[in-house]
């Protein structure tokens, strides 16, 4: 399968993508148009990112839980800015048990307003706050141009609900998971996102504020790969989110929320994959290090495998996800390629001259051909396989920080921002509002991306001014093709 190589990037970027996603037996599409079949290479490279997070959220203080998959469409209904941004994309379940329901049940497109229910009864005093919840689950928003883990009808994803005391703690913790979310992205994914926020247009229906981590992709174009959202108290009120404070005095709390899905793993995909397939960073590559057993005669066979179970015992003990390619009848050759598709950051190959040298050849997956392979003895390979995989990870996040800080430009006229979305990120004083956001989308196909929290130090600066329409500036904003 893999022998036949994908579609080259530079031919047609939206092909490869899908080349890469079936030929390395991620997933599939499913049955229902917008829905897919994670295989298990891909789930495992989810689960990796998921357990990346889970210890990151857990060491912030949060509990996991999980709420009911069916919301009542009066839920939905309470906040109305939600019910409007959601409206077009709810599954509505109008039939149980063989009758017509008395009330249409959504299915969720997300948990704010069960979460919300749930939070209202089990908050009574300032001492229940803060309540620091995550849930894993799906999530079905209808997808009118599905396309393979970066949308999807139904996807995986966590969410993280939290009720705070004051607007201060709900702000900082609103800023406190986006650089968790980042974190995750840049050390574990080796994706060098900016941290952001929306503008009113691109902000979470029903929140006050949202933020963003954006990564680069190997077009030029961003993925918007987690957000997190300030929700004052709009949901608190709609759900009667009510505490006693220290004084006897009821009081509203102030909530966030925030999610990452399996449209990360899209992005993992598109920022570092090649036209020979997959590269995945060895922190969340599901198999870090695959050894091929290469040799002709029965004998050199034994002796071969023996020589293999022993490098693999002492991988395995180091920690590592190692795998032996022990399928028959096909060529070492056939091989290489189907684990360089796979993106598996270190291939060893064990033939007999290695049995006799007790030594193994490994190849970097991220440095192609004769520079990228080295002679590793047996003695000390528990230390240096460790090595060699965290020096493949820094050196796949450098590439991608290299590849994305040469596309990133300022831009201060708009004839200017047209010209470097061609193939970049332009950054120009911005008002942020729809119109002009609406304006440049039309005429250079950028969308607004965030207003970068590193470039703004303060919003609307005085006397800044638009540089597309001349109205007061809200601050500097990244535009860009998008997914
Ligand atoms: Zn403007």
């Amino acid at each position: 399968m893999a022998a036949q190589g994908v579609t080259p990037q530079s031919e047609d970027f939206a092909r490869w993508y899908t080349d890469v996603v079936k030929m390395a037996d991620l997933a599939d599409n499913a049955p229902v148009r917008g829905c897919m079949i994670i295989k298990p290479y891909g789930y495992e490279l989810w689960e990796n990112i998921k357990t990346a997070l889970d210890v990151r959220f857990k060491a912030t203080g949060h509990r996991n839980a999980y709420f009911p998959l069916l919301i009542p469409m009066s839920f939905i209904e309470k906040e109305a800015q939600h019910v409007e941004g959601f409206a077009p994309e709810l599954a509505v379940v109008t039939h149980g048990g063989g009758k017509e329901l008395e009330e249409p049940l959504v299915v969720r497109p997300t948990s704010e307003t069960v979460i919300g229910h749930a939070f209202s009864d089990w908050i009574q005093s300032y001492r229940d706050l803060p309540l620091l919840i995550n849930q894993w689950c799906n999530i079905v928003r209808w997808e009118k141009r599905p396309r393979l883990f970066l949308r999807t009808t139904e996807f995986l994803w966590q969410e993280g609900h939290t009720a705070h005391q004051t607007e201060q703690e709900a702000r900082e913790h609103t800023l406190r998971m986006l650089d968790v979310y980042a974190d995750m992205a840049i050390n574990e994914c080796a994706i060098p996102v900016i941290k952001g926020r929306k503008s009113d247009q691109e902000k979470f229906a029903g929140a006050a504020e949202s933020y963003t981590i954006e990564g680069m992709m190997g077009n030029s174009w961003a993925l918007q790969s987690g957000t997190s959202h300030f929700l004052g108290q709009n949901f608190a009120k709609v759900f009667d989110i009510q505490y006693l404070d220290e004084d006897n005095e009821q009081q509203y709390a102030w909530t966030t929320s925030w999610g990452v899905s399996t449209r990360m793993v899209g992005g993992v995909i598109m920022a570092h994959g090649d036209d020979k397939g997959l590269r995945l960073p060895p922190r969340i590559a599901p198999i870090q290090v695959v050894i091929t057993p290469i040799w002709r005669t029965d004998e050199e066979r034994e002796a071969v495998f023996v020589f293999v179970n022993e490098v693999r015992e002492q991988l395995v003990h180091a920690g590592i996800r190692c795998h032996i390619d022990e399928r028959d009848g096909l060529s070492p050759g056939f091989k290489f390629n189907d684990w360089e598709m796979r993106g598996v950051p270190i291939r060893i190959e064990i033939g007999p001259r290695d049995v006799e040298g007790k030594s193994v050849m490994s190849a970097r997956r991220d440095i192609p051909g004769k520079s990228g392979k080295l002679s590793l003895p047996l003695d000390g390979i528990a230390t240096q396989i460790p090595e060699l995989l965290s020096s493949i990870q820094n050196s796949m996040l450098d590439t991608a920080t290299r590849f994305r800080d040469e596309r990133l430009h300022e831009a201060s006229t708009y004839d200017e921002l047209k010209e470097i979305v061609k193939d970049g990120w332009a950054l120009i004083w911005h008002c942020g509002t729809p119109e002009c956001e609406d304006r440049i989308k039309e005429e250079t196909k950028a969308s607004s991306r965030c207003f970068p929290l590193d470039e703004n130090p303060e919003w609307h600066p005085d006397k800044a001014q638009c540089a597309v329409c001349g109205k007061p500036a809200f601050g500097r904003a990244w535009f860009s093709r998008a997914y």
